[in-house]
């Protein structure tokens, strides 16, 4: 038995306005006045003063606004890193993300590719990242993801939706301000946060579950349930529960893998472009069979809070689609090695998913 041995965030700080806190924390990191900060934010976030006027830009520091519509995609991130090794003759100091966790892998894959050569596509997988990248550092905006503690960064290629997994992929900093939450509008609050549940859900009901991912998976369940089925409104209590909620549901499945309900989705977003919150959503309503409890919990949740999962996605797909997203679920073996142990293979067949998918 091989122990795996890895890396976590070195620094996070904590608290309502600790955003506040960014420039101090910058400082100190800057190599020189022709080495900048280079800020991508998420667009929704353009012309946002609250926000905007605490970041304190110098020498030739820049923002860019990136979409969050779509999810990363690999073209996306060349883009950007060719863009910024045109502008600057020098690396930048760093390379700063604030959004959800769209902007967060963006934030991390640009600052990976600024110091490996090629293509981002290149790297999707396991331990492919061969130099350290530069700083970077992640700020959450909406909270569920985990994409803040995690070892990855995950992008859609020409040929699949992979992560870049390394041990230089984690944030070198964090800043987890809760107040920069609190604009979210309900439907992504719900979805995001559910993507935080349903790493609970299944990571605590998986085969390589642990002591460390039991107590970390644990707490942030409490947490869930505590935000979503007991508390009366999105109040700062429940803003600053989420987030520590993502923190910990990110470190249960650090150390165990996530399961049925995001080897499905991953295949919905590739074909479709499905995000993944609301995707997971789609797929976790359908999963009774594999996780009964969980899925009654969270048919509550959807129904306390009058959600709307969208129905009827796979409605008019061809048997070229339906393959293709049958094909990117299989690939993602150790999630269903998790879910269902070695002998998964006897229960999850292409009939099988494709019968799941039909009612999606
Ligand atoms: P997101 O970043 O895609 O954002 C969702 C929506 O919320 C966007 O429209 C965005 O503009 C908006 N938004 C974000 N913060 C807001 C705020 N404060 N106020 C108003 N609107 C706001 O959402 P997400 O669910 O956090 O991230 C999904 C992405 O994260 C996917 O690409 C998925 O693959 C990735 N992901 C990565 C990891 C990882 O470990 N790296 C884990 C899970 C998911
Ligand atoms: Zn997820």
């Amino acid at each position: 038995m091989k122990f795996r041995n890895f890396p976590m965030v070195p620094r996070v700080v904590f608290g309502r306005g600790s955003f506040n806190q960014i420039n101090e924390i910058l400082a100190p990191k800057r190599k020189s006045d022709k080495a900048p900060f280079i800020y991508i934010i998420d667009a929704v976030f353009e012309g946002n003063n609250w926000l905007l006027d605490r970041i304190d830009l110098k020498f030739n520091d820049k923002i860019i606004f990136q979409s969050a519509k779509e999810e990363p995609k690999t073209i996306r991130v060349d883009e950007l890193r060719d863009q910024i090794v045109a502008e600057f003759d020098d690396l930048p100091s760093g390379i700063i993300g604030i959004g959800g966790g769209t902007m967060l892998d963006y934030a991390k894959a640009v600052a990976l590719m600024l110091t490996n050569p090629g293509s981002s596509a290149d790297y999707q997988g396991w331990d492919l990242v061969k130099n350290q990248g530069i700083y970077h550092v992640g700020i959450p905006t909406i909270s569920g993801t985990g994409a803040e503690v995690s070892r990855t960064t995950v992008l859609t290629g020409p040929v699949k939706k992979l992560g870049m997994n390394s041990d230089y992929t984690p944030f070198d900093q964090v800043v987890l301000d809760p107040e920069l939450t609190a604009g979210v509008p309900t439907n992504q609050w719900f979805y995001t946060g559910m993507d935080c549940y349903i790493h609970c859900i299944e990571s605590l009901t998986g085969t390589y579950l642990n002591t460390f991912s039991e107590s970390y998976g644990e707490k942030s369940l409490e947490l869930c349930r505590e935000v979503y089925l007991e508390k009366e409104e999105r109040d700062e209590d429940a803003q600053n529960k989420l987030m520590m909620a993502s923190w910990h549901g990110g470190m249960s499945i650090a150390y165990s893998q996530v399961g049925v309900a995001h080897a499905m989705s991953y295949g919905l977003s590739y074909l479709l472009g499905t995000k993944h919150g609301v995707g997971n959503c789609i797929v976790f309503d359908q999963l009774e069979e594999f996780y009964p409890d969980g899925v009654k919990e969270f048919k509550q949740m959807v129904k306390r809070h009058n959600i709307d999962i969208p129905q009827g996605l796979c409605a008019n797909l061809t048997d070229k689609e339906f393959d293709t997203m049958i094909d990117v679920a299989l690939s993602l073996v150790p999630l269903w090695e998790n879910a269902l142990g070695k002998d998964w293979q006897q229960t999850i067949t292409r009939k099988k998913l494709r019968t799941m998918y039909e009612k999606m």
